[in-house]
């Protein structure tokens, strides 16, 4: 390992294994470490204003502030390449509701529901209170269900999550 990898894995390591949701169409994140010049182009450009700094001055995704619209805005700001949209995929990113939701405690709430734009989020009426159910298959990973959630219960990941001891 060189030493700037090295330093890296040092100052990054260990966060990386609670891994930051990068911009939309972000290059694999060691590649996207190694090209992003943390000029932050791609937080002034992002509309939905979801996308701030991050450890080490590298941007990230906070959807507690908003949803993505995927509007591209960031992949157009970035020069370095670092966030590239022509990979047509956004992002590969999993979806979690906590034992936080309130249908879990027996409270009826369907924010989630109302607030997904591709009816990923449905209700499942096995309980008394019916508990929400994601198909991940229709979840775009906009993140407009993050925000809305009264106990902050779902939460949005990489997928490929690297852990670094
Ligand atoms: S695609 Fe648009 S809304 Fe989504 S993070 Fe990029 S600039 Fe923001
Ligand atoms: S908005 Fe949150 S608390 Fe309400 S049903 Fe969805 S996950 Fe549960
Ligand atoms: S992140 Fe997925 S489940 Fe949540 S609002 Fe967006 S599409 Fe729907």
């Amino acid at each position: 390992m060189d030493n700037l990898k090295a330093r890296r894995a040092f100052l990054f390591g260990r966060r990386a294994a609670t891994a930051a949701v990068r911009p939309p169409w972000s290059l694999p994140e060691q590649d996207f470490l190694d090209r992003c010049t943390r000029c932050n182009d791609c937080v002034r450009a992002c509309p939905t204003h979801i996308i701030v700094i991050g450890d080490g001055g590298f941007p990230v995704v906070d959807f507690s502030r908003g949803e993505c619209t995927f509007c591209g805005n960031c992949a157009s700001a970035c020069t370095a390449g670092a966030v590239d949209a022509g990979d047509q995929t956004p992002w590969h990113l999993q979806i979690t509701v906590s034992k936080q939701c309130l249908a879990k405690h027996d409270i009826f709430c369907m924010a989630c529901v109302d607030a997904c734009p591709e009816q990923a989020i449905r209700l499942h009426y096995a309980a008394s209170v019916p508990t929400p159910e994601i198909d991940t298959s229709r979840c775009t990973g906009c993140g407009a269900c993050i925000a809305i959630c009264p106990p902050q219960a779902i939460s949005l990941h990489p997928s490929e999550t690297v852990t670094t001891p």
